[in-house]
């Protein structure tokens, strides 16, 4: 078990949540002129000037940001290109970004490598400049079995499983640590404390440095990939990506990230998922997105 006491400040159930640390008043806070330290690498980040995407831009996430100097700009380049690109770029992501067309910042969806029975290599193209209709790269043999038959079958693979390991996790620590900043984003004194806190010290330097070889989670579909839902103001919109933050009655703090279903569940505390799983025993399995407060659909 690897409990999380938050004693400096107090922890406590939010009275709307699961989160909620209690704060000093925050123009307190400002009035005291707190230097911007990166929630990461702890240095001064006054001058940084970029947004970091809490979710990557490339799945889907235009609107769950932090403010400059929460992620300095050296921490969130090196995350872009050191920890969001290979998760984005693991076949489960590809397969994801191209069934549910989630274009890239460059409006892009990269290509998926299909066959056309019996063995014909293919490339399936989905075109921006055509609202994302697709095309078929192949060979000229290809063309001419399908003209010969007068039919084809193209096979493309559907789903596949994420891999065990660093990509990951470093990626799921990454998030988790800025889902928690998020919550205290108007409160300077909480993005200061959730920097010096050495509870989290471990997870920090897991997502900087993939420092633990292997940092559990856990991994589960919570509903079909292309499952819509009925909401009151819109009609049967998809939830690409929805996240909470669960504390169990052990002090055991847990970050719960759902893509298109795909639930994904890391430890706070240390490189143990087995509280979770102690949890979901004890809850019939439900998730804690769609538990509780959460009892209804909603997104990050
Ligand atoms: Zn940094």
């Amino acid at each position: 078990m690897r409990t999380l006491l938050f004693s400096r400040t107090e922890a406590c159930l939010e009275r709307t949540g699961v989160w909620g640390i209690l704060l000093g008043d925050p123009r307190h806070a400002q009035q005291q002129g707190f230097a911007m330290r990166c929630l990461f690498c702890k240095s001064n980040s006054s001058t940084s000037r970029s947004l970091e995407h809490i979710i990557p831009e490339s799945l889907g996430n235009h609107t769950q940001t932090l403010p400059p100097g929460v992620v300095c700009d050296k921490c969130n380049n090196y995350f872009a290109r050191e920890v969001e690109k290979p998760f984005l770029e693991t076949e489960a992501i590809r397969l994801l970004r191209f069934h549910q067309v989630i274009p890239n910042k460059r409006g892009r969806v990269a290509p998926l490598a299909g066959v056309i029975m019996p063995g014909f290599p293919a490339r399936v193209h989905l075109h921006k400049e055509l609202q994302y209709a697709p095309s078929i790269e192949t060979s000229f043999e290809a063309l001419e079995h399908v003209l010969r038959q007068r039919s084809g079958m193209l096979i493309m693979p559907a789903e596949s499983d994420l891999p065990d390991g660093l990509v990951v996790s470093r990626f799921l620590a990454k998030v988790a640590l800025e889902a928690m900043a998020q919550r205290l984003v108007d409160y300077p004194e909480g993005i200061e404390y959730l920097a010096d806190e050495p509870q989290l010290d471990l997870m920090r330097n897991h997502a900087r440095k993939g420092e633990i070889s292997s940092w559990p989670y856990y991994s589960r579909r919570i509903y079909n990939t292309n499952a819509t839902w009925q909401m009151d103001n819109a009609t049967d919109p998809q939830v690409i990506h929805e996240s909470d933050i669960l504390l169990t009655d052990w002090n055991e703090w847990f970050f719960v990230l759902a893509i298109f279903g795909l639930e994904l569940t890391i430890n706070y505390g240390g490189p143990d998922i087995g509280g979770y799983e102690r949890w979901l025993a004890e809850h019939d399995n439900v998730s804690p997105l769609y538990w509780g407060k959460n009892a209804q659909p909603t997104s990050l």
